[in-house]
């Protein structure tokens, strides 16, 4: 007899008929033997239904109520799919995220748990012998204000179930069979894995891999959750996010991603004196741009220095700002945003303990006739970042360079 939370997310919850698939999954765990622990999402298309109303009313929707109304997704899907299990002649109660205790920061849009404070609720429930229905997403702050934990974040309510319940697994379940090589949608050569390690699920979700959020895999890793990625229609193995094992197949590059909609932003002559790049990244920070990549040359005889780094392009305009900003503080240096970048990153464990990795991604994609404009890399990363015209071919040719096809 085992714990088992199964999460089934927007796509998996369509329609009537799609509820009463995800709830027969449920109760099938719970006729095994297992108590059950079910996380739901809104209905799919929901969540992008509300968030249109809200900018139907105004462009600047209060960020309180944003959340207060987008929970509400949630709260339908719960009612729905305990009452599907109850017309199956079986016992489940759903619960919103307040009432399981999930307490989380005040950050309205992309609020941070804290703790569950219902863990005995739920544990008697589980013992009374009802299927427990949770509200993915959606928590509450220490002034009873609802918040959610951004979008895709029933993932994360997912985990933080496993792990606080000290669950034997947590099932997500979606409309693909698993975590794939790379975009299936983009290179249909794309493989199915068989198991990823969390740090690079980390990695390929912050490269543009949309398979979970982020936050959730940072949580598995934490509490050392097991998650299993499967199909909502099909009873396929999917693929399991583990703790990392020295894998004697030895895999050196596991996955490759895209990230699309990036600029670039290069300021040239900026002059090169301590506490400039202090001076201008505070000020970045201080609007809230998130940066990446950042590269400083200095120049030849050392009075100036050139400064670049990637933004999301959605950030343009406050970086567009503040370059004008710079602009007329730093005399002489010129501020320039390359819109419509991409990135191409390929990550694995394996570069750790492997050579030679680099080298096959950049002659890859200059057989693809790409040209890289900036290159950087961690430990288990290499990424480029390339013209966002180039994008798909750059990932089908990084792909196919580290044959990450089925054999
Ligand atoms: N319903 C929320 C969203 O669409 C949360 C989730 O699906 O995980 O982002
Ligand atoms: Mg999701």
């Amino acid at each position: 007899m085992g714990l088992i939370i199964q999460k089934f997310g927007g796509t998996s919850l369509g329609d009537a008929e799609k509820i009463h698939r995800a709830a027969r999954r449920a109760i099938r765990a719970k006729l095994e033997g297992n108590e059950v622990v079910v996380v739901v999402s809104a209905m799919g298309g929901s969540t992008d239904t509300l968030v249109d109303l809200a900018y139907q009313i105004t462009d600047r929707p209060n960020r309180r109520e944003m959340d207060q109304l987008l929970a509400t997704g949630e709260q339908v899907s719960i009612a729905l799919m305990a009452m599907s299990i109850h017309h199956a002649g079986h016992d489940a109660i759903s619960l919103t995220g307040g009432q399981i205790g999930l307490r989380t920061d005040r950050t309205f849009g992309r609020a941070r748990i804290r703790e569950i404070t219902q863990r005995g609720r739920i544990i008697s429930l589980l013992k009374d012998g009802s299927i427990v229905i949770a509200a993915g997403f959606q928590g509450v702050d220490a002034g009873a204000n609802i918040t959610t934990l951004g979008r895709g974040g029933s993932d994360t309510t997912a985990v933080a179930l496993a792990a606080s319940l000290g669950a034997d697994v947590c099932e997500i379940y979606t409309d693909v069979d698993g975590v794939y090589s790379t975009d299936p949608r983009i290179v249909p050569e794309a493989r199915k894995l068989d198991y990823i390690f969390y740090d690079e699920m980390l990695e390929l979700s912050s490269l543009g891999a949309q398979v979970m959020h982020s936050r959730s895999i940072e949580l598995g890793k934490n509490y050392g959750v097991r998650i299993h990625v499967r199909s909502s229609y099909t009873d396929a193995k999917g693929t399991d996010i583990v703790k990392e094992w020295s894998d004697f197949d030895q895999v050196i590059v596991r996955g490759a991603a895209l990230k699309r909609n990036l600029a670039r932003v290069e300021l040239t002559n900026v002059p090169h004196q301590p506490g400039i790049a202090g001076e201008v990244f505070t000020r970045v920070a201080e609007r809230n741009v998130i940066v990446d990549d950042i590269i400083q040359v200095v120049h030849e005889g050392g009075n100036t220095a050139d400064i670049s780094f990637t933004i999301e392009a959605p950030e343009i305009e406050a970086a567009q700002a503040l370059c004008d900003e710079m602009a007329v503080e730093m005399p002489g240096m010129t501020p320039e945003i390359k819109p419509h970048r991409a990135k191409v990153s390929v990550v694995g464990v394996g570069m750790r303990t492997h050579t030679g990795v680099a080298s096959r991604m950049f002659e890859s994609l200059h057989q693809a006739d790409v040209n890289i404009e900036n290159i950087s890399t961690s430990e288990i990363v290499i990424s480029c970042v390339i013209r966002e015209a180039d994008g798909e071919r750059a990932l089908r040719a990084v792909h196919a360079a580290f044959e990450l096809e089925p054999s």
